[in-house]
């Protein structure tokens, strides 16, 4: 019997388990996909070998690459961009860490407070979350993003829209900033040359201007893992959560185990409450199933794995709003060309930012060649100059949206990406029912019935399709005023990569999974700590820091309530996970 079972150890479950094994807790992290202990042996930087949905070290699927990836259905044009093993989604992240806007939480009394989606807003004050962003924020850590000449570009086109610099941490108002991330600034000899013998390990610290984030951050060479540039989880709260012994004066090793599907969460009567009491998980390799019990489970398999466990286990629904409420940021992607270099290929992948709530925000992205020719293709409006499907909107990027062709393709690659910008439009969209997780009538997997992604993406609510308006069109202004000879708008169709709210929290008992201490209103002892358990799409920002100082209010409601234990994020200081003491230890366990 152990005290916590987590389920999924992508952004959200390690979070939960490194924090309750610092209290001296029994926790089993079960997590589906591979861990990747040896990143040099295992990962490279061709873009087909890590991203490659089916075959790739990054995908979803077991650790047995010759093996199929896990079939999700989704029936309309759009890309479900999730990744199993240790770091789950994270390991492709570039570690943008924005907190969520304050008029998405109860109480925000701004003059724009009937400008959000006020129907799903957290059901407590953003003031009750600061110290838990504090924690993270202290923890990952999270710094501001060391820039470069694609930040300076996009940097002068928002000089030209007459906004003011941001300089805190909370979002009070349209602004401009560089990003905090979860990114280590480059020391020593990182970001001064490119000479890779000068970028090893202890010469250099943090992030090197390797360009290649999405492959899996394993640089500076010679680092421990726990001094990795990229604080994806694998790199951060995992370590930390295996070598809680060493830091935390009452903590215990968090036990791992991958290739370890949780197909089942287990219930019964207590006291005329249905109770969580275990799970069953299947491993992957063998195909045996096993069964633990525990005090406390929390699932953070991910958007669309937990609505899928869920209905899998045959927990109750009452008001049918598990899988409901599946926010994607209804991202869109400008592209702008310039004569100048734009730098677009080098260094941290995003490293400044937008923010114009209660619209949304922009971010500049630099992608790798492959990603970069997905990005502007993957278009709802058909192909420039021979279809729109019905949308092909214009604006004042160069003639309708949609991906290019022909020669207007040539001239916009003709000179490299060195010459692209291209700007992530970010939309603040709301809750709709009817985006949402389903099981699927196609064969089931050896896991069970599988999860149907539904987008009603053409009838997105008229707020939504306001806020993506009005930000692509800030995008078209931004590289305008950048310098851009020409602006190209793709429209691009659903790609979930930011993903919110699929069992979600909320105010209402009728439309949400999850009370205020996220523990299931219809299962006791049942949390949820990932982006599912968000109330709502934050107003744009990017989910990951909210989602973790959330978990991270998770795991102090899950001890006081089930524990008998005390607060500790406003009485004690948080343990950096760049922690010397879990390098050594790392090291000790041939990590
Ligand atoms: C290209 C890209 C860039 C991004 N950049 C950013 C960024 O800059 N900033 C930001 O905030 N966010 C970013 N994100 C989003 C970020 O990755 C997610 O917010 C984050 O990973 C969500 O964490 P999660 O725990 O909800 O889900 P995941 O990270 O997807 O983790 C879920 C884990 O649970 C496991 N699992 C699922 N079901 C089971 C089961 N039944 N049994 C056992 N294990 C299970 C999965 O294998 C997975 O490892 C990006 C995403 C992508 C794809």
């Amino acid at each position: 019997m152990r005290d916590v079972i987590v389920i999924g150890a992508g952004g959200g479950g390690p979070v939960v388990a490194k924090e309750l094994v610092a209290k001296g807790l029994d926790v089993l992290l079960l997590e589906a996909g591979p861990r990747h202990a040896n990143p040099r042996q295992e990962w490279t930087t061709f873009e087909n070998d890590a991203n490659n949905p089916l075959t790739g070290y990054f995908r979803l699927g077991r650790t047995d690459r010759s093996k199929p990836a896990w079939f999700r259905e989704w029936s309309q044009n759009s890309f479900v961009w999730q990744l199993s093993g240790v770091g789950g989604t994270t390991q492709h992240f570039y570690g943008n860490y924005p907190r969520a806007y304050p008029g998405v939480f109860r109480g925000y009394d701004g003059a724009d407070r009937g400008e959000y989606d006020v129907d799903h807003r957290f059901p407590f004050s953003y003031s009750e979350l600061v110290p838990y962003f504090e924690w993270v924020e202290a923890t990952a850590p999270v710094q501001t993003a060391a820039m470069g000449t694609k930040e300076q570009v996009f940097f002068r086109g928002c000089e030209t829209l007459g906004l003011p610099v941001q300089t805190t941490k909370t979002t009070r108002g349209p602004s401009y900033r560089p990003q905090e991330n979860a990114i280590l600034q480059p020391g020593g000899n990182a970001g001064k040359t490119t000479d890779k013998d000068l970028l090893v390990h202890p010469a250099a610290t943090g992030c090197t201007f390797c360009g290649y984030c999405f492959q899996g951050c394993m640089r500076p060479i010679g680092a421990p893992r726990n001094q990795f540039a990229k604080r994806s989880t694998d790199n951060s709260y995992v370590p930390m959560a295996l070598t809680a012994e060493v830091w935390a004066p009452d903590g215990r090793p968090v036990e791992l185990i991958t290739d370890a599907y949780v197909t089942e969460v287990h219930t019964e009567s207590r006291d005329g409450a249905l109770t969580a009491t275990g799970v069953t998980w299947r491993d992957n390799v063998s195909g045996d199933s096993h069964r633990e019990d525990a005090t406390v489970v929390v699932m953070a398999g991910g958007c669309t794995e937990n609505p899928r466990l869920w209905l899998n286990s045959g927990l109750p629904n009452p008001n049918d709003w598990v899988g409901r409420g599946y926010t994607d940021h209804f991202f869109d992607w400008m592209i702008g060309s310039f004569d100048d270099d734009t730098g677009t290929p080098k260094g941290v992948g995003s490293s400044a930012r937008l923010d114009f709530p209660p619209y949304g925000g922009l971010e500049n992205v630099g992608l790798p060649p492959a990603l970069n020719a997905f990005a502007t293709t993957l278009s709802d409006s058909g192909i420039r100059g021979q279809y729109t499907n019905g949308r092909g909107m214009t604006g004042p990027w160069d003639g309708p949206a949609g991906r290019l062709m022909g020669p207007e393709l040539k001239e916009l690659v003709a000179g490299g990406l060195d010459r692209l910008l291209s700007v992530l439009v970010i939309t603040d969209d709301d809750v709709e029912p009817d985006n949402r997780v389903t099981l699927s009538a196609l064969p089931a997997d050896e896991n069970g019935p599988i999860p149907k992604v539904s987008f009603q993406h053409r009838e997105r609510t008229a707020r939504t399709t306001r806020n993506r308006e009005f930000m692509a069109r800030k995008a078209a202004e931004l590289l305008r005023g950048a310098g851009a000879k020409k602006v190209y708008r793709i429209d691009w169709a659903p790609l979930i990569l930011h993903v919110q709210s699929s069992m979600r929290m909320g105010e209402s008992e009728a439309t949400s999974v999850l009370d205020s201490n996220a523990e299931a209103r219809g299962v006791r002892r049942l949390f949820i700590a990932d982006n599912s358990a968000l109330a709502n799409g934050l107003g744009g920002p990017n989910p990951t820091l909210t989602s973790q100082a959330l978990a991270t209010r998770t795991a102090e409601k899950i001890f006081q309530r089930y524990f008998g234990g005390d607060p500790w994020v406003r009485s004690e200081a948080p343990v950096v996970s760049t922690d010397p003491r879990v390098s050594v230890r790392l090291a000790q366990l041939g990590l």
